[in-house]
């Protein structure tokens, strides 16, 4: 790939042990390009001999350059490749828009995002230590927070830079050697990041990316009894075969999974402030987007007003190529359109289409355009109510009080985030503790996505937090040590 500025990784290569290797195999897949269904190049189809090797070269990095690295000089080197990241971050967003198919804008933020988790844990390496703990008489007791030693990170195709951002960056910041395994739909970013950490100065084998299947490559990183922790984002399906691996093995495991996360609305709320809110938060990255809102339940007073005013949004709403940057992309693949419209030929009972918006139409024949729809009239208990759509669908539930409100937000296997619009400091209060879910946000949703802030799901929606300073206490191991002195 060569730009502007001159990154010119091979995307057919792995990057192990710092340097760019052909796959053992010598096999390659096809990129697709899923606004024309063109294919922009192929990429290493990485195994299990790949990924060996890579955790070899990560397991190398430790015992030499990079465990060597004191916390200070880490966080100079994450810094310094978030600022690489930066002067990066056009030719990124230009390569993650052709890749994932999203609006030019969003993959521009994702970059920027990119580079703001370096430098946040970059800044944080050194903020991290363990205590002294007062003990019996003669003792001196403290606690040291130690890497794990070589963490394997899944990725999906959704959000390639920022999952690496958090999941990779908070690895590398305490100290440990990464595997990156990225998504065979979407991996160019990962490899470009790659290449910018490589010049950055990153030592070698601090970082491996091994493209490939996943239930080749990313089935043998899972296994691997050379690993000691796993990080995995992605589906609740794949979710369930990693934690059983990592507990063949017993290691730990973070999960990020899915969501199916309410915004509610109260009578009380500002409507003007909550609607591009409620709209964004659904159709953003064309609805695949973990902590999507699909689900929006509107109090019987407000529900008429904000369902029109909803509907006006998504009609206005034009669906096409990522480089046309409108406000809707194509979906990833011609799969995902298929599990859309499957879910849309699902609409039944007092459930009907509110309002969609359109595709250009010059958008290519090629392309995974699903026109967005707004479904009013849905019961909460429905497969469209309770399911993971991925795609740009919003169901509106109607609700007539604040415990209906919260029965139906917390019914159902998800709990990733959740969104609360009323002027009612004591409801804000109650049902940001009611609520089952890793996030609550009021009055507003996402809080502009915020690195600082600790993220992930109870019950279907994983395990364990990633951003923040909560992903370092993750991606470390906690040591007491007991002194006795006399
Ligand atoms: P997926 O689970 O199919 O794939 C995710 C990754 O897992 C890919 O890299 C894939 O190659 C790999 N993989 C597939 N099979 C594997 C196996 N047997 N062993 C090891 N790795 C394997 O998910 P997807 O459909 O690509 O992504 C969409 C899902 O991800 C949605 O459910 C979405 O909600 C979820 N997601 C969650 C978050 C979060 O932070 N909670 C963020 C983004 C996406």
């Amino acid at each position: 790939m060569s730009g502007d500025s001159g990154l010119n990784f091979d995307p057919g290569l792995c990057f192990i042990g710092g340097k760019w290797v052909e796959p053992v195999s010598g096999e390659t897949l096809a990129l697709e390009n899923p606004s024309d269904g063109s294919i922009i190049c192929r990429i290493a189809r990485g195994g299990a001999e790949d990924i060996g090797k890579a955790i070899g070269a990560a397991r190398a990095a430790l015992a030499g350059e990079w465990g060597a690295k004191s916390a200070v000089e880490r966080g100079r080197i994450l810094t310094r490749i978030g600022q690489a990241v930066l002067s990066h971050a056009d030719e990124l967003a230009q390569m993650e828009a052709k890749d994932v198919g999203k609006p030019l804008k969003q993959a521009k933020a994702d970059a920027l995002a990119l580079a703001r988790y370096l430098e946040f844990y970059g800044g944080a390496c050194d903020k991290i230590h363990g205590e002294t703990i007062p003990y019996l008489d003669g003792y001196t007791v403290y606690t040291l927070r130690e890497p794990h030693g070589v963490t394997g990170h899944i990725v999906p195709w959704n959000y390639p830079m920022q999952i690496i951002g958090r999941s990779v960056g908070a690895a590398l910041a305490m100290g440990n050697a990464a595997v990156l395994k990225p998504a065979e739909e979407a991996c160019l970013t990962a490899l470009a990041f790659a290449e910018i950490a490589d010049r950055g100065g990153l030592p070698a084998g601090a970082l491996n990316v091994v493209p490939g299947l996943g239930e080749e490559a990313g089935a043998a990183l899972t296994s691997h009894p050379d690993v000691n922790h796993l990080s995995f984002t992605g589906s609740v399906g794949v979710g369930t075969l990693v934690q059983a691996a990592a507990a063949d093995n017993i290691v730990p495991v973070t999960l990020e999974l899915g969501g199916k996360s309410p915004q509610i609305v109260f009578d009380d709320a500002d409507l003007g402030a909550a609607l591009p809110f409620v709209v964004n938060a659904g159709i953003q990255n064309a609805g695949q987007t973990c902590s999507a809102s699909s689900r929006i339940l509107m109090q019987s007073g407000v529900h008429d007003r904000l369902l029109a005013m909803m509907a006006e949004k998504y009609e206005a709403l034009e669906v096409g190529p990522a480089l046309s940057d409108l406000n809707v992309g194509p979906l990833i693949s011609a799969r995902q359109k298929q599990i859309v419209s499957g879910f849309l030929e699902r609409i039944e009972g007092n459930a009907k289409i509110v309002a969609r918006g359109k595709v250009v139409a010059d958008a290519p024949e090629g392309g995974h355009y699903v026109v967005p729809a707004l479904i009013g009239g849905v019961e909460a208990g429905h497969v469209l109510a309770q399911d993971e759509i991925f795609g740009p669908v919003q169901v509106v539930i109607r609700f007539e009080t604040e415990e209906e409100a919260l029965a139906i937000a917390n019914g159902t296997d998800y709990g990733l985030v959740a969104g609360i619009w009323t002027k009612d400091g004591a409801r804000q209060m109650r049902l940001a503790k009611a609520l089952k879910s890793g996030q609550v946000f009021i009055n507003n949703y996402g809080a502009g996505g915020g690195v600082e802030l600790p993220f992930g799901g109870v019950g279907k929606s994983g395990h364990g937090r990633e951003k923040g300073f909560e992903a370092l206490y993750g991606f470390s191991v906690l040591k007491t040590v007991a002194a006795y002195h006399g």
